[in-house]
C-alpha cells in the first residue's frame, strides 16, 4: 500500500477536532496501515490521522523503541516534571522548535480490533503521544510554543517553500531536524 500524501500547515483539516473511532472495522485497519506506511516512509515519529485528511481519532508512533497506534486515544501526566527539546511535525515540513511538553504520561486507547491498549511513554514517547493527540484536536506545537517563539515559527512557516501550495501536492521528501511528528 503506497503511502499518502501528508496534509501541510494551511489544511483546514489540521484545524478540526477530529470524531470519535465508531466502527472498528476494515476501513480502520486500512486508515492503520496507511497511517504506519507514511510515518515510516516520511520517516517520522508519529503520524495522526487528521495528517492524511482522515478526521477521525487515530494515530501511530514510533521512537526510542515503541511502536504502536491507538485508537481514540487519551492520556494523564504522570508526575509534574517536563522536558524542553526539538520538536518537528510532517505537516510543517523541514523545520522544529524546541517545545515544552511533560516528560512522562500513561496513553489510553483501544487497538484495531477494539481490545484496550495502554502505553506508558517518557521522554519521547511522551513528547509523541503528546504532539499526536494534539493533532486531534486540531492543535499544532507551534501552538504551544510562546508568544515571541510562535511568531519566530510562523514568518519561518511563510517564507518556506511549501508554505501556501495546494494541500495534496506530493513533495519530495523535506528532512525534519527535530522528532518528525
Ligand atoms: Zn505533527
Amino acid at each position: 500500500m503506497p503511502a499518502r500524501p501528508v496534509r501541510l500547515f494551511g489544511d483546514p483539516v489540521l484545524r478540526t477536532r477530529a470524531d470519535e473511532v465508531v466502527d472498528f472495522d476494515k476501513e480502520l485497519a486500512t486508515l492503520v496501515r496507511d497511517l504506519w506506511d507514511t510515518m515510516t516512509d516520511e520517516g517520522g515519529a508519529g503520524l495522526a490521522a487528521p495528517q492524511l485528511g482522515v478526521s477521525l481519532r487515530v494515530f501511530t508512533y514510533q521512537c526510542d523503541g515503541f511502536a504502536g497506534h491507538l485508537v481514540n486515544p487519551t492520556f494523564d501526566l504522570v508526575g509534574e516534571e517536563e522536558q524542553d527539546g526539538p520538536e518537528g511535525c510532517l505537516s510543517i515540513p523541514g523545520l522544529s522548535w524546541d517545545c515544552r511538553r511533560h516528560l512522562h504520561v500513561v496513553a489510553r486507547g483501544w487497538n484495531v480490533h477494539g481490545d484496550p491498549v495502554t502505553v506508558h511513554g517518557s521522554a519521547k514517547v511522551a513528547r509523541a503521544i503528546q504532539h499526536e493527540t494534539d493533532h486531534l484536536d486540531g492543535v499544532l506545537f507551534i501552538d504551544r510554543l510562546d508568544r515571541e517563539a510562535r511568531r519566530a515559527a510562523m514568518k519561518e512557516i511563510r517564507e518556506a517553500d511549501w508554505f501556501g501550495r495546494p494541500p495534496t501536492v506530493r513533495l519530495s521528501p523535506h528532512p525534519t531536524n527535530g522528532l518528525g511528528l
